[in-house]
């Protein structure tokens, strides 16, 4: 690294420090408990992205690195009722993604989950957690800030919202960048197909075939800040959607096992802390927010 890319490094990693106080900080402050991250599990997200997870072989058993801690937060709420966790991710992206500037093959989520809550509990939170961070930044980053040139606005609570539906409809399928790319704030997007997301996201009993789910996108073009909503909670529905998914109930066994007596309803959400950092350093691409960046198709220290 050069002198110049060293010192951006340097600020860029001394705000994302900031963001990972303010937040946990903030969830502190409203009685969240902070767990520490599953690494390694038989069972991890299936995602509906075309990603794969890496697996490695454990005494005869295949586990698989965390591609998301989705499934460990249904269980844990047996024990807590609000927790957050710092969750390293590794999911084996196309390499095509190299380019995107969004993508890495390993990064880290805020992942949260709130037992009892509805989908616009977690939104809620997540607004006040953003503008808190953004605030904080102002005030103990201010040289940081000027030494990368950024101007940083704090957004207006309640964030905007639009449906799926209407997005696509007026932006067609590229609506997220091009949303991302018009808006000025963030924005919240609902009601997302059940055929677009995993088993695991609660359809809604008000507006079949939508999930009581949402992305919030990021402003001038960073794209999505996160996804997360209202869970399949009950054993029953969780195997029809697994069936509705085509995918098959064996490859879920272990899950269904602990599935078995239901999860506690509750609602939550994951938010990737390097497309945070990025958006808040107003920087070009992903890997710029981590001193280790894992680039999809390269071989990364
Ligand atoms: P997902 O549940 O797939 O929406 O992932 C949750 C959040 O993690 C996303 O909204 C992003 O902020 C972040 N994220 C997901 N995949 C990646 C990736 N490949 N590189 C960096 N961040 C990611
Ligand atoms: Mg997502």
């Amino acid at each position: 690294m050069s002198l110049e890319e060293t010192t951006k490094m340097k600020t860029v990693l001394k705000i994302q420090s900031e963001i990972r106080r303010v937040l946990a900080d903030e969830l502190r402050k409203r009685e969240f408990i902070e767990l520490s991250p599953v690494i390694l599990s038989p069972i991890t997200d299936p995602l509906n992205h075309p990603t794969s997870p890496a697996t490695i072989n454990c005494y005869g058993k295949n586990y698989s690195v965390t591609q998301s801690m989705i499934f460990h937060k249904q269980l844990a709420l047996r024990t807590l009722d609000k927790f957050f966790v710092f969750s390293p991710n590794v999911r084996l992206e196309p390499e095509e993604r190299k380019n995107t500037g969004r993508h890495l093959f390993e990064f880290t989520q805020l992942d949260l989950e709130v037992k009892d809550a509805k989908r616009e509990d977690a939104m809620r939170l997540c607004e006040e957690l953003l503008v808190s961070v953004i605030k904080s930044i102002h005030k103990n980053c201010t040289t940081e800030l000027k030494q990368l040139g950024r101007k940083l606005t704090i957004p207006k609570q309640p964030f905007k919202q639009i449906t799926y539906k209407e997005a696509y409809q007026k932006y067609g399928e590229d609506f997220e960048m091009i949303l991302s790319k018009m808006c000025k704030e963030p924005i919240w997007l609902i009601d997302i197909p059940i055929t677009a997301r995993e088993f695991y996201d609660r359809e809604d009993p008000a507006n079949p075939g939508y999930l009581r789910d949402m992305d919030l996108i990021y402003p001038e073009g960073y794209g999505e800040a996160l996804s997360g909503g209202e869970r399949e909670y009950q054993y029953e529905r969780i195997k029809q959607r697994i069936l509705r998914k085509g995918q098959n109930l064996e490859q879920f066994k272990d899950y269904l096992e602990l599935a078995k007596n239901d999860f506690p309803p509750s609602a939550g959400f994951g938010i990737g802390i390097e497309r945070l950092t990025r958006y808040i350093c107003g920087l070009q691409r992903v890997e710029e927010a981590s001193l280790f960046p894992k680039i999809p198709g390269k071989v990364c220290i």
